[in-house]
């Protein structure tokens, strides 16, 4: 069978899929410079490990984890590489808006900013593309049974 090279988010060769010790030597030793990619940031408690920022890094991921301010705050964290910006806003996105539905206390204080130049719009957001989707789907909404009727 032709192998055909998936070019989506493929973790690195080697690279763990479960969450990583947030530390400088773990981000050096798991992500090569220069990749774009998604992150999530989680702290961890004696029961539970909780997300508390997730972002992302259009040039450098392996940077922007090591000068990350929550470094400290958060124990561990979840690599998403991507191939470009597009996708890592992609992955990004859904994450966002995931655990903010889900009632996690992250810290993100401004939605994903679409990758620059590409006037890409988040298909999760309440008017994005999965809801109008959503609202082809299934044009006619069952009717409120709180509507009065005339
Ligand atoms: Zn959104």
């Amino acid at each position: 069978m032709a192998s055909h090279p998936v070019r989506v988010a493929e973790p690195y060769r080697g690279a763990a899929r479960s969450a990583l010790r947030f530390t400088r030597s773990v981000v050096t030793m798991q992500i090569p410079t220069g990749t774009a990619g998604a992150y999530v940031l989680l702290r961890y408690y004696p029961n539970d490990a909780l997300p508390v920022y997730d972002g992302r890094s259009d040039t450098c991921l392996r940077r922007r984890l090591i000068r990350h301010p929550l470094r400290g705050l958060a124990s561990r964290f979840l690599v998403a590489p991507t191939c470009n910006p597009e996708q890592a806003f992609a992955v990004e996105s859904p994450w966002y808006h995931q655990y903010r539905s889900e009632g996690f206390p992250v810290m993100n204080r401004i939605h994903p900013a679409s990758p620059a130049g590409t006037g890409r719009r988040c298909p999760f957001c309440p008017n994005g593309a999965t809801a109008r989707a959503l609202d082809r789907t299934f044009p006619n909404p069952v009717p409120s049974i709180s509507r009065s009727t005339p």
